[in-house]
């Protein structure tokens, strides 16, 4: 890289990416110079509340858009498109990009941007100004999500996005480097715990990747991760999903006690939860660290019956 890419809007040279010289200007991404460009135009700020870190690389982008592994006809739910990083890349390789992003002054510039930069496919833009932990309808029924997620907030979108469009059958997401190791850890594992058992209701996780600090602008002070998902049918179960999560909730609130005593409060005593752990064939002096997803189901599912069984004999 020629120019500081930590300080865009002061610096001058020639862009990050080779491909902003590069002459097939309809597959042009946004470089260091042009991030400049379009922040300065723009009067941004950005703030570590809205977790804003722009990639200025091209590379970093061309690795996201690989990783994710889309197919053209696809419809790709982009979730903080920012200044338009990734957005760009995404629309040479899906049909259709939906990007929902908070901030409206980045909300608001990002159809002149892909107009200025890939004319051919602005009428393949949507942008939805909304809060994506609060978004349950959207223009089109996205089939892949494909985010640089602002990091304060990653893994409660990622869980939100998941519950509220099943049409959503896989994903490629860049987080905390930390929150990805968490999303992508099995039973066991030091980080293993809510974000990844919640996840694993929906989804098989797997991380696809670290990326350095230096592509981002501004820099945050760690690595980021990227985690590649593949839908799945949830465990077969009759417990409801937030019957499930409450046992797991309940499980990891106090995680280095063992399950009989963790349950206790969620299971109506320490006695009830022994029960309910027996039932679900789970020895109570286990941990919450060392299930999956489907013995948390089959726990919640053991409670109802208890319950059940309880009714009838009083
Ligand atoms: N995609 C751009 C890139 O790669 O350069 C920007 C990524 S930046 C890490 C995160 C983006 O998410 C910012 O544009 C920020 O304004 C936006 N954002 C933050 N919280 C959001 C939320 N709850 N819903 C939608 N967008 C959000």
């Amino acid at each position: 890289m020629t120019d500081d890419p930590q300080n865009p809007q002061t610096t001058a040279g020639p862009a990050a990416d080779a491909s902003a010289a590069s002459p097939a200007a309809e597959t042009r991404l946004l470089g260091a110079t042009e991030i400049r460009r379009l922040a300065g135009e723009l009067d941004v700020r950005p703030t570590k509340t809205l977790g804003q870190n722009f990639v200025i690389d091209g590379n970093t982008i061309r690795r996201i858009v690989a990783a994710a592994h889309l197919d053209p006809g696809e419809t790709v739910l982009e979730v903080g498109p920012g200044l338009g990083s990734l957005t760009l890349g995404l629309l040479d390789a899906a049909a259709r990009v939906v990007a929902v992003e908070i901030d409206p002054k980045l909300a608001a510039r990002l159809p002149q941007t892909v107009a200025e930069f890939r004319p051919g496919a602005a009428g393949n833009l949507d942008v939805v100004p909304a809060d994506a932990l609060r978004v349950t309808e959207l223009p089109h029924a996205p089939t892949a999500l494909v985010a640089n997620l602002p990091y304060n907030v990653a893994v409660p979108v990622v869980l939100h996005l998941l519950e509220h469009f099943p049409t959503l059958r896989h994903g490629l997401v860049m987080v905390q480097d930390e929150v990805a190791d968490r999303l992508c850890a099995g039973p066991g594992n030091k980080t293993y715990g809510i974000p990844s058992l919640k996840a694993a209701w929906y989804a098989g996780m797997r991380k696809a990747g670290v990326i350095g600090m230096n592509v981002f602008w501004p820099a945050p002070k760690i690595h980021s991760g990227l985690v590649s998902f593949e839908r799945r049918e949830p465990p077969a179960t009759t417990a409801s999903r937030t019957e499930v999560f409450a046992a797991i909730d309940a499980a990891f609130a106090q995680r280095r006690k063992t399950l009989r005593a963790a349950l206790a409060g969620w299971a109506g005593g320490a006695d009830a939860a022994e029960r309910t752990l027996r039932l679900a064939g789970i020895d109570p002096q286990a941990r919450g660290e060392r299930l999956v997803i489907g013995d948390f189901a089959r726990i919640a599912e053991a409670r109802h019956q208890l319950h059940a069984e309880e009714g009838e004999r009083a």
